[in-house]
């Protein structure tokens, strides 16, 4: 097995939604590390800094968007992307999400080749981004 998987950070309180995330990440070749509450999404990533985060909206503690909000203010975390998990659908939301600082989004009910769509989407801008 390669040890450079991409890694990404699954915040989730769902416990349904994260092992679903979780299962359909890791047989796609991601590895998973997890948190369940916005505090504990930007405690993670300081510390571990991952390659990609999929952040729930609604969470305990703190929410997501203000998670986010928190690691892109951060100059050595910003380049990280943040895809939303959302379960609004409602259109014109996709442009209040990216305004908030987000790379992308998935709707749930979470389909698997959205999900990894546009997390391989992210992955790709990011590396662009960076010139490697
Ligand atoms: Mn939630």
């Amino acid at each position: 097995m390669s040890t450079d998987r991409p890694r990404v950070l699954v915040v989730e309180d769902n416990f349904m939604n994260k092992v679903l995330v979780k299962e359909m990440l890791t047989l796609h070749g991601y590895e998973v590390i997890e948190a369940g509450t916005g505090k504990e999404a930007v405690e993670l990533t300081s510390r571990e800094a991952p390659d990609l985060i999929l952040m729930d909206l609604h969470l305990p503690e703190m929410d997501g968007v203000t998670a986010t909000r928190l690691i892109k203010e951060r100059e050595e975390l910003r380049m990280i992307p943040i895809v939303a998990l959302t379960a609004s659908a409602m259109k014109g939301d996709e442009e209040t999400i990216l305004s908030e600082g987000f790379d992308g989004y998935v709707p749930k009910p979470i389909e698997l080749s959205k999900l990894l769509a546009v997390v391989g989407d992210a992955l790709k801008r990011k590396d662009l981004g960076s010139g490697s």
